[in-house]
């Protein structure tokens, strides 16, 4: 006989872990499936910076919804962490957004003239980028300094979030869902390699393996793998004192496990020279990713030549062809949601999108401020054919 559930979520990455932990606390059944391990895909190979004033967002509903995930992670990491036990690693410091170019620097400024009003930032010049960390490239011309920026273990919130769900009543098992189970219009539950499962809503939250659930939905899910990969580095001397990163050479981040974070490659390296988009799902670290890494560090923190590789990590980001997370039901079915594409930014978007899903499932409507039908997945109904090429250059994360 099958299994029954209210809600089945698809994916233990850490948007299926936020929407099931956000219906859990409400009460709602909820079963999580997951194909391989918590945290396999995108998840666990994250850096886990949670920032504002990098590429990723674009003015609108898009820097909105950034915006309020951000001011949700403190009460959320502190819940977690009470629930569960475990240690997120979670830091609030002074950001530097640097520029050791012109073109850096012109970056950095077309980004000022819409964020400024929400965000602000104040430029400070190369001496005074020394004088806060005096170990830091005598190249730097200038930084824009903002009062605080966030970063996080993306491992631990993920093993987290699927922890505390737990605790508040969801079951979590190892089964790769195959195929979902329709009537007329309707989902009903999921095939999966041990069985069927029966529920009301089946939350999509498979990562960049979304699009193998349009077959089923005679729908198109304009998602696609964006690999990405990052180091971390043993560095003996003092951790820097601010979280760092650079339009060209992406982020410097001194984690509070001693480690230091050092990447992410993604549709591009730095001269705009060769491509790292277009090897699906392939999640194995390579050598010319490495090489580039290491490069961009010893730019930006030149001791960093004395450091040790501890580990490289690689992963496939969810991307959407507009970069902006699909969340949200598909058009002609009901009992589906989709809760993917958040590409460069899935850790920090991961508390409004638990919420947002929670809302949509329990209530059919949601109440945070935030126009939450940009990013619906029929936005892309009028095109055919989507440029992800473009959509995956410039990551810092
Ligand atoms: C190098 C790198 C650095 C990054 N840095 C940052 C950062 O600093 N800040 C930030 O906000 N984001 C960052 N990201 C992006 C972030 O990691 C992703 O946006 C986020 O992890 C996506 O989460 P997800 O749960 O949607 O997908 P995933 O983590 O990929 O999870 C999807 C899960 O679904 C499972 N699954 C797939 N198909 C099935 C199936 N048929 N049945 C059952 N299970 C299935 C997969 O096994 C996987 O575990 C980074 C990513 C990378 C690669």
């Amino acid at each position: 006989m099958a299994d029954t559930a209210d809600v089945v979520v698809v994916g233990a990455g850490v948007i299926g872990g936020a929407v099931a932990y956000y219906l859990a606390r409400e009460g709602a059944k909820v079963r999580i499936l997951e194909q391989e391990a918590i945290g396999s895909g995108a998840s666990a190979h994250a850096t886990g910076s949670i920032s504002l004033v990098g590429a990723e967002f674009v003015p609108g509903p898009s820097f909105e919804e950034a915006l309020e995930s951000y001011r949700m992670f403190p009460d959320l990491v502190s819940a977690l962490e009470e629930e569960t036990g475990m240690d997120l690693l979670f830091q609030r410091k002074p950001s530097l957004r640097l520029a050791l170019d012109e073109e850096e620097e012109r970056l950095i400024e077309d980004l000022r003239k819409w964020q400024m009003e929400l965000r602000p930032t104040k430029w400070i010049d190369g001496d005074e980028v020394r004088r806060i960390e005096p170990r830091l490239s005598p190249n730097i011309l200038k930084a824009a300094y903002e009062d605080e920026s966030s970063q996080l273990d993306s491992y631990r919130l993920t093993l987290a979030l699927g922890r505390a769900a737990e605790k508040r009543g969801a079951e979590m098992q190892l089964r790769k869902v195959t195929g979902l189970i329709t009537e007329g219009g309707r989902v009903r539950g999921v095939e999966t390699s041990g069985g069927e499962f029966h529920c009301d809503t089946v939350v999509l939250a498979a990562g960049a393996w979304c699009a193998d659930f349009g077959r089923d939905l005679g729908y198109t899910i304009p998602v696609r793998p964006l690999k990405g990969e990052r180091l971390l580095l043993k560095y003996e001397g003092d951790p820097l004192p601010v979280l760092i990163s650079s339009p060209k050479r992406g982020h410097m981040i001194s984690r509070l496990d001693g480690l230091l974070s050092v990447g992410s490659t993604g549709g591009r390296d730095y001269d705009d020279q060769s491509l790292f988009l277009g090897v699906e799902f392939d999640r194995v670290p390579t050598e010319v990713a490495r090489l580039e890494l290491l490069q961009r560090a010893v730019d930006v923190f030149p001791v960093v030549e004395s450091a040790q590789l501890v580990q490289q990590l690689a992963g496939s980001r969810p991307l959407t062809p507009d970069r902006m997370p699909i969340l949200g039901p598909v058009p002609g079915w009901e009992g589906v949601m989709l809760a993917t594409g958040h590409a460069t930014k899935g850790i920090h978007l991961a508390p409004i999108t638990g919420r947002v899903i929670a809302d949509y499932v329990l209530r059919g409507k949601t109440d945070v401020p935030v126009d939450m039908d940009a990013f619906l997945v029929s936005r892309f109904d009028a095109s055919d054919s989507h440029d992800y090429r473009e959509a995956g250059k410039n990551v810092d994360e």
